[in-house]
């Protein structure tokens, strides 16, 4: 999707911080990070958000998960812990309509998020 910076990051037009890519997702740092870990794991292909969640692209969400296991053991938080989230839509404070996943760790969260 040509107007969609997620989709200008995965394809290098816009520079960002590479953590983790195979041939379904891309992940990199967030540039206003939250906390010490702040990633972002994205669908290489254009899903705006987790209402388009289907059969088809199922593969697709198994491979951003699976790469949160990954990252987890490649950043050294699989043992101290860390949060992944989603926001979707408006009032889930989505601001980029391309589906990612935060993924938070190397200090204590809270909980509730606020
Ligand atoms: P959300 O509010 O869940 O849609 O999250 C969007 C996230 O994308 C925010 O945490 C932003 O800091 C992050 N973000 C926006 N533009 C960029 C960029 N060019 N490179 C890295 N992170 C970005
Ligand atoms: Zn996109």
């Amino acid at each position: 999707m040509e107007s969609c910076i997620f989709c200008k990051i995965i394809n290098g037009d816009i520079p960002s911080e590479k953590v983790y890519e195979d041939d379904k997702v891309y992940a990199f740092k967030d540039l206003n990070p939250e906390a010490p870990i702040h990633i972002l794991i994205i669908p290489k292909t254009h899903i705006t958000n987790t209402n388009e969640i289907n059969e088809e692209n199922a593969s697709v969400i198994s491979s951003l998960f699976i790469s949160v296991a990954k990252i987890a053991k490649m950043l050294n938080v699989d043992e101290s812990g860390y949060r992944v989230v989603n926001n979707c839509g408006k009032q889930g404070g989505q601001t980029v309509e391309h589906l990612h996943f935060h993924m938070l760790g190397g200090r204590d969260l809270t909980w509730p998020p606020g």
